[in-house]
């Protein structure tokens, strides 16, 4: 077990699963599972079938402004300064390009206290910053070249595994076209040679590796330059040009480029908004002809309100075919709107192991669980109630793996989260990708409620397909 863990390790450390707990050059592998969990084969291709259908319900409701501002109204007055604020600086027209890459989280082989038939379950949409792109490839990688590795004969559990089990994720790749796809019809559409593509990021730079790959791979692959760029930076080096071009001048040692995709990896929380000039540069963008990924109004999608919203009856529908709006509608699970009516409130209260209470924050560490949902919803005053959704709480089955953390290895029982990559890019309505650009799979002790890569509580894993 330890040569094994040693070899995993040299190769987290080698191939870049690798972050920075501070943002400096201090790096540490990405903590990750020894074995693939499993991930039953149906679910899988389930898993693949609704990853276009999200991205065209995502898109439907990012483009109606007028069914996004007429959700989101109860949550913008609960939460002003940030739900609020984006709703404001919103563009008022959809953009000519459009172009999003989310991240659809599902647990495996899972149920609820009132359907007890394991499948799929929705756990959330992430339509901005959907993170370890690079990183969830290289553990597929990792669990590959741990099962051809020699040690492997006497392990038991990789004994027993069949590599054509252990599908391909070649996610950065995918990831990457997407991008030089989105570049393309820019620099087609308004004839502009010189444009590049930016990342934007704020310090601590703690997934500067995952984003970098990416970033190396689109150069690689496609010769499209992917700078990164803070807010501030952005708004210090950008001008808007009357066409609308977003032209940054003097950055980088190059003289002056035109923006054509400006790809987010932050921006989700409003402690990344620190000052005005955070926000001046949002707008810039926003108000730019450069593709925002997402846009403002793909980013509420995301936000925990509405996915409470796309589970109410008639909503899917508007935007997808009945068959697949009832696929999609078979993973979800029920949520409550708390803005009115005290019902659903009364029965948290009293059954408060049987749900989660989700503020409309990202990023993981945020959900309340037990007895802190109880106390915070009976101190809630129903103004306030608004800015949080109720979710009925997923239950998994656990499997057995062992999860390697800072060099050291420990067993546990471990529930699986598997993450959909999904893109789509458009041109003046008219589509002209829609894809699934791999997986990311994450698994956490059963013990736990919340997860998270970044918060240091899920690892890194990938799917083992059974029957
Ligand atoms: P975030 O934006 O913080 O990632 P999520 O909705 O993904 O928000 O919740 C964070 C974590 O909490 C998930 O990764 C999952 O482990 C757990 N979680 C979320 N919703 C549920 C639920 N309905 N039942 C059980 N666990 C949940
Ligand atoms: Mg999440």
């Amino acid at each position: 077990m330890d040569r094994l863990v040693d070899e995993a390790v040299s190769f987290a450390t080698t191939t870049g699963m690798l972050m920075s707990a501070k943002g400096d050059r201090d790096h540490r592998h990405t903590s990750f599972t020894l074995y693939p969990s499993p991930v039953r084969r149906v679910e899988y291709q389930q898993a693949l079938e609704l990853t276009p259908i999200l991205n065209r319900v995502t898109l439907g409701i990012a483009r109606d402004h007028q069914f996004l501002r007429q959700a989101l109204r109860e949550t913008a007055r609960a939460d002003e300064p940030f739900t609020g604020r984006l709703l404001r600086i919103m563009a008022p027209n959809n953009p000519r390009i459009e172009f999003t890459l989310n991240r659809y989280d599902f647990f495996v082989n899972a149920y609820t206290k009132h359907d007890q038939q394991r499948g799929l379950k929705l756990i959330e949409l992430n339509c901005i910053a959907a993170g370890v792109v690079t990183q969830a490839g290289l553990t597929t990688e990792l669990h590959r070249m741990l099962h051809s590795y020699a040690a492997s004969d006497v392990d038991d559990v990789y004994n027993n595994i069949c590599a054509d089990d252990m599908p391909p994720n070649d996610s950065v790749r995918h990831i990457a076209a997407s991008f030089a796809t989105a570049h393309a019809e820019y620099v087609r559409l308004h004839c502009n040679q010189d444009a590049r593509m930016v990342m934007v990021v704020e310090p601590p730079f703690v997934n500067a590796c995952d984003q970098n790959m990416l970033r190396w791979r689109v150069w690689a692959d496609h010769g499209v330059d992917f700078l990164r760029m803070t807010l501030p930076e952005i708004e210090h080096h950008g001008r808007l040009q009357p066409d609308g071009t977003l032209v940054i001048e003097n950055f980088a040692g190059i003289p002056s480029f035109s923006l054509s995709v400006a790809y987010f990896r932050t921006g989700y929380m409003p402690y990344e908004y620190p000052t005005e000039t955070h926000w001046r540069a949002r707008s810039l963008i926003e108000r730019s002809n450069a593709v925002s990924c997402p846009s403002i109004a793909m980013q509420l999608v995301g936000m925990k309100k509405m996915q409470q919203v796309i589970g109410e009856p008639g909503v899917l529908d508007r935007f997808v075919d009945h068959n697949h709006a009832n696929l999609l509608r078979s993973t979800l699970v029920k949520q409550y709107d708390l803005a009115f009516g005290d019902d659903a409130v009364q029965l948290a209260i009293h059954n408060m192991h049987d749900f989660v209470l989700k503020p409309q924050r990202e990023g993981g560490g945020n959900n309340l669980y037990r007895e802190q949902l109880r106390d915070t919803l009976t101190a809630l005053k129903p103004s306030q109630r608004a800015a949080y959704v109720l979710m009925e709480r997923i239950l998994c089955t656990p499997a057995r793996n062992i999860m390697v953390r800072n060099g050291k290895w420990c067993g546990c029982d471990v529930v699986s989260e598997l993450g959909m990559y999904g893109s789509i890019v458009c041109v003046d309505g008219r589509q002209v990708e829609n894809k699934a650009d791999g997986l990311c799979l994450k698994s956490k002790s059963a013990q736990v409620d919340d997860g998270g890569i970044i918060v240091g509580v899920a690892v890194l894993d990938s799917p083992r397909l059974v029957d």
